[in-house]
């Protein structure tokens, strides 16, 4: 327990807690009152780290990526998320969740998703188990993401089109909310990222927190040290971040940096940069940093990158924010698809344009030679391949 993890209440700092509709009572406190004692059974993580090992593929690699290194005359070391199966760290939370599902008696599972990244990863587990699974994703999303729609509905997956507001990200969540106060006896909402009421964001940067579990191990191995100079990965709910993180909180010395989406320019009108532009607000059921309006009307977030492209960030992120643990940074589209070509050109590794985010930063730094510098490869490049092609005129 250190300062910078959520208190008994829900709470990092001023940020987190549960701002829910009295009708999602039942549903979160069933949560909040049983799933630290469920997650931390033995036979749940027995049955958790048999799947990351089998299914999932991991420990992934800690790869030293030398051609990358050179040309900072840093020692970079990459952490192979890009490497699970569905390719991206979103997978270990599902996998987290399901089992947490399975031992709530839920039958049920439903899922809110922008890119379908999640939805996939959800889509998945539910195959996996053989649970139910009602994807809610908004109609302008289902009409751009169509091969994550096919992933979604060959694996069982029901995909239900969101069809008020903006038709995206934000519309979708209301919907899987609807939902679940509908059906609070059967189901379970599995969240993507660290956001959400109380207990989401810790539930959810517990299962990620494997990430920094392995690159302690891996480090010290590698380098009889088990403590970095940087680590640094991309936000847009926070949760690779955050996995990336964890074990690191409490050692002030490893200084933690967290990028953020840019978009066209933080002062474009145009970005995702939420602790750039955000102010304190509630947003999907926690208090935190969200980019609004001045009378409150959430800001709607633009990145070339789906994954990166939400309003806010999760509350533990608020709070590494505020209270300086973390370095916040913002990176453009443009910075982003130069980072990503060259990590491509220089390791013979195509990353997702949200990880191309946390490699970019890499160019902005400042180092004095010699330092061990761990970047979280969040996800594999395969889905952004037409948006890199056209981007490049390849
Ligand atoms: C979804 C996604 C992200 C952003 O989500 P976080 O919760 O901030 O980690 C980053 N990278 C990839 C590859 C993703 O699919």
């Amino acid at each position: 327990m250190n300062k910078y993890q959520v208190n008994k209440k829900g709470y990092y700092g001023p940020f987190g807690g549960a701002y829910i509709p009295e009708m999602l009572y039942p549903n979160v406190e069933e949560l909040q009152g049983k799933y630290l004692e469920i997650i931390q059974e033995e036979s749940f993580q027995q049955e958790f780290n048999e799947l990351l090992h089998d299914y999932v593929g991991r420990p992934s690699p800690l790869y030293l990526a030398k051609r990358l290194s050179q040309r900072y005359g840093v020692n970079i070391y990459l952490k192979r998320e890009d490497l699970n199966h569905t390719g991206a760290h979103k997978i270990n939370n599902t996998v987290g969740q399901i089992l947490l599902a399975e031992r709530l008696g839920k039958k049920r599972i439903i899922a809110e998703t922008g890119a379908g990244q999640h939805g996939v990863a959800t889509a998945t587990v539910c195959a996996l188990k053989g649970l139910e699974c009602v994807v809610y994703m908004g109609e302008v999303d289902i009409a751009r993401q169509a091969p994550n729609v096919a992933r979604m509905k060959m694996m069982g997956a029901k995909v239900v089109a969101a069809q008020s507001g903006s038709r995206t990200l934000k519309d979708a969540t209301n919907e899987a909310l609807r939902d679940w106060i509908n059906n609070p006896v059967d189901t379970h909402y599995i969240i993507g990222s660290v956001v959400g009421p109380h207990p989401y964001p810790d539930m959810v940067a517990k299962f990620q927190s494997i990430i920094s579990q392995e690159t302690k191990r891996q480090l010290l191995e590698k380098t009889q040290n088990d403590s970095p100079d940087y680590v640094l990965a991309c936000v847009g709910g926070g949760s690779n971040a955050a996995g990336m993180f964890y074990h690191f909180l409490d050692q002030e010395d490893v200084k933690l940096i967290a990028v953020e989406a840019a978009g066209h320019g933080v002062e474009s009108g145009e970005s995702a940069a939420t602790t750039a532009l955000g102010k304190e607000g509630v947003l999907h059921g926690s208090r935190s940093l969200l980019m609004q309006t001045a009378d409150g009307q959430v800001i709607e977030p633009y990145s070339i990158s789906a994954g990166l492209d939400y309003p806010g960030i999760g509350p533990q992120h608020a709070w590494l924010f505020k209270s300086g643990r973390g370095t916040y940074v913002s990176i453009t589209d443009d910075e982003a698809m130069q980072a990503g070509l060259r990590l491509t050109q220089l390791e013979g590794i195509i990353p997702a344009i949200e990880s191309s985010h946390a490699l970019a930063y890499l160019e902005k730094m400042s180092f004095r030679g010699g330092e061990t510098v761990v970047v979280c490869l969040s996800g594999r490049g395969d889905k952004d391949l037409d948006n890199y092609t056209k981007y490049f005129g390849l």
